[in-house]
């Protein structure tokens, strides 16, 4: 899952490259005592409120799957 995803997976603070994002956040909660927000949904760990964000809304979005409602303004 998330193949082709492409998400940060190099460290903020010390610049070490993971092999996957959940590996970065880890490190960066052990090693740097960095603050970790957790998706209430699945339980995915993010740094920033604004990646948890990100990933909720693409949740969402998999959820109504095809249903999306697009409105053409004139
Ligand atoms: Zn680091
Ligand atoms: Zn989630």
């Amino acid at each position: 899952m998330g193949l082709f995803h492409r998400e940060k997976r190099d460290c903020e603070s010390c610049g070490q490259t993971f092999a996957s994002y959940d590996e970065m956040v880890n490190h960066a909660r052990e090693a740097h005592k960095q603050h970790i927000v957790k998706c209430s949904e699945c339980g995915k760990l993010f740094l920033h409120e604004k990646d948890r964000l990100h990933h909720v809304r693409e949740e969402n979005e998999r959820k109504t799957d095809v249903r999306r409602h697009k409105f053409s303004k004139k």
